[in-house]
């Protein structure tokens, strides 16, 4: 079989790159392989791109971004057994735990305001390729509509930043369709503050073929309308983060505490041994009626809009289109919290059943994976509802 020879020694790489017929053969032909110029040291390519960067090297690329289901670099030789790529790591990232010191860059935060599962690899760092002489960051994300971007694209675009300072980037996933797509789909929505219709189109200017999943479309209009972040406390995360562990709850995997918010009764230990609230003095607090332990606090509420029938993954879209008048008569006799750590109740995997206080026991409300249906009107799924009527609101 005839080797493709290196991209870097074509002179046509733009022009070329835009024939798609040639994009689709590329595999097959001993014609050259080169990944789409996308912005001035950035590209987009599949992972035939990345493998021949990483065995034969190339003159511009520096740095690889992988957004594979592995991140593992054996990923290469099960895709395709002659190759045999060196590595050697640099670090591991994992959720909710500091990187070990090095580089105070990495701030995941705490795992139990993430959508990911904390002690989830969040990244891998290593040299790569011919001497080692490659920068391959890998994160593990898997081409579904129900895989969580948003909690990766903080550590992909600061990657994909600091690589353009220092050279030129491939951004690559198998493809080169889905994932990578909805990466620097996001890249250009922050950097040059684009509707993620706009940085869409603008990334199909460089290569047509990109089409983010829906899932993603999904998660970049949040982006968008978290102002170009990831902001763990808007109610459009919040709703991202139930939604997603409505997803693992439906797909039968087991729903443990780690995954649910600080129980905010529980005071915390300082290193000093001196006990105090948790969560900032003076935030409005939730506390049950009968006994006075704080049942939840203000961040922990998720938000809805009075009167619409709404679904946590398209809230965003029907915000504006309400027929309903807000005020008084749509007035909700519940809130819904994010699930928290003294809702053992929840843990038991029951699709449904009672909350109750964590000190006295009296009902506080009621829980329900499949949803709950707000006096307002209002679907909230899954829902964790304390009633009003059950709960005083006071500072902590
Ligand atoms: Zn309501
Ligand atoms: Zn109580």
């Amino acid at each position: 079989m005839a080797r493709a020879i290196s991209y870097s020694s074509c002179s046509h790489r733009i022009h070329r790159r835009n024939i798609p017929h040639f994009q689709a053969n590329h595999n097959h032909h001993s014609c050259v392989v080169m990944p789409y110029l996308v912005r001035e040291n950035l590209f987009i390519g599949n992972i035939g791109d990345a493998a021949e960067i990483l065995q034969n090297g190339s003159s511009e690329i520096t740095h690889i971004l992988s957004i594979l289901s592995s991140v593992s670099i054996s990923f290469f030789t099960e895709w395709r057994s002659s190759l045999s790529i060196p590595s050697k790591e640099i670090k591991k990232v994992y959720v909710g735990r500091p990187d070990g010191g090095s580089g105070s860059e990495d701030d995941s935060g705490d795992g139990s305001k993430s959508s990911l599962s904390p002690e989830k690899l969040l990244y891998s760092l290593e040299n790569a390729g011919k001497d080692l002489k490659l920068v391959r960051m890998a994160v593990p994300i898997r081409d579904m509509e129900s895989e969580d971007l948003l909690d990766y694209l903080d550590v992909c675009l600061d990657f994909i930043d600091r690589s353009r300072k220092e050279g030129s980037v491939l951004v690559h996933c198998f493809a080169g369709v889905s994932r990578s797509a909805a990466i620097i789909t996001a890249y250009l929505m922050k950097t040059e503050q684009l509707s993620s219709e706009d940085a869409l189109e603008s990334l199909r200017q460089s290569c047509e073929s990109v089409c983010p999943n829906d899932g993603f479309l999904e998660q970049l209009k949040m982006f968008e309308e978290m102002g170009f972040k990831v902001d763990h406390t808007s109610t459009i995360y919040k709703r991202f983060r139930l939604k997603v562990l409505g997803d693992c709850y439906n797909r039968g995997e087991k729903i443990d505490s780690s995954k649910f918010g600080a129980d905010p009764g529980l005071p915390v230990e300082v290193s000093s041994g001196m006990e105090v609230s948790p969560n900032g003095r003076g935030t409005p607090a939730y506390r049950c009626k009968k006994c006075r332990r704080v049942v939840a606090l203000q961040e922990n509420v998720v938000d809805h809009i009075p009167g619409e029938g709404e679904n946590s993954f398209e809230w965003h879209k029907r915000r504006s289109g309400s027929r309903f008048n807000k005020s008084d008569e749509s007035e909700c006799s519940s809130i819904f919290v994010e699930p928290l750590r003294w809702m053992t109740a929840v843990e038991e995997g029951a699709l449904e059943g009672k909350l109750s206080c964590a000190h006295c026991e009296a009902r506080l409300g009621y829980f329900n994976w499949s949803g709950i249906q707000c006096s307002c009107g209002s679907w909230i799924t899954p829902a964790f509802q304390l009633h009003k009527s059950r709960v005083d609101i006071s500072s902590v």
